[in-house]
């Protein structure tokens, strides 16, 4: 995706050596046709795996994914922050630490929609410590639905998200990768000096 790795070279705004803003394409601004190919990325590497649902956390997964749910042609499901009026028998749920925000919310998605039968591919637009895309495969768990993958748009590779993702048994594949986050400049992996 060299596409998307000169869109955060060019837009990109590192707010701290742990932050990268993205709003011009990604987290408010939304760039279509770069999500639409982000989408066709992920269907290319998971085709062959019988996906049946791409999952996500609402707000900002969405775009990618839905991206992905066009080339699959399947459903997108987010799961949402619940309000304690929604919490019911009818929904599974996991506790996830935001990153940026540093609060812990319950997240949620209804029974109705992911069943033991699903092959789930999850789809976030990050992936720092790694806790949204943990919550989801909890969630998918609890539907007793199988975790096929877990596809990122830009993955900080000097933070744990990786190797934790991967410790838990699952596949992870970033579409572009930071390796650092210092004054202005973003370095890819494979870039450093
Ligand atoms: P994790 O759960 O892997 O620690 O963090 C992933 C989530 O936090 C993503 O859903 C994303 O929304 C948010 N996030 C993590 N790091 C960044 C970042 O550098 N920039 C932005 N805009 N969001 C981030």
């Amino acid at each position: 995706m060299d596409l998307l790795k000169q869109k955060v070279a060019d837009d990109g705004v590192v707010i701290d050596e742990k932050i990268l803003k993205v709003d011009g394409f990604l987290n408010h601004q939304i760039d279509a046709k770069l999500m639409h190919s982000v989408g066709q990325t992920f269907y290319e590497q998971f085709k062959e795996e019988g996906i049946t649902k791409i999952l996500t956390i609402e707000a900002s997964g969405i775009a990618p994914a839905i991206m992905a749910a066009l080339h699959f042609d399947v459903p997108c499901l987010f799961a949402k922050k619940a309000k304690p009026s929604t919490l019911t028998q009818d929904v599974y749920q996991a506790s996830i630490h935001s990153f940026t925000k540093n609060t812990t919310s319950t997240v949620i998605v209804s029974n109705e929609f992911l069943n033991e039968d699903d092959r789930v591919l999850i789809i976030d637009d990050f992936l720092a410590n790694g806790d949204a895309s943990l919550g989801l495969n909890e969630i998918v768990e609890q539907a007793q639905a199988k975790t096929v993958g877990v596809g990122i748009v830009i993955e900080k590779s000097f933070q744990p998200g990786r190797e934790r993702l991967e410790q838990a048994g699952l596949t992870v594949s970033s579409l572009c990768k930071v390796a650092s986050l210092k004054g202005n400049e973003v370095t890819f992996v494979g870039d450093e000096a």
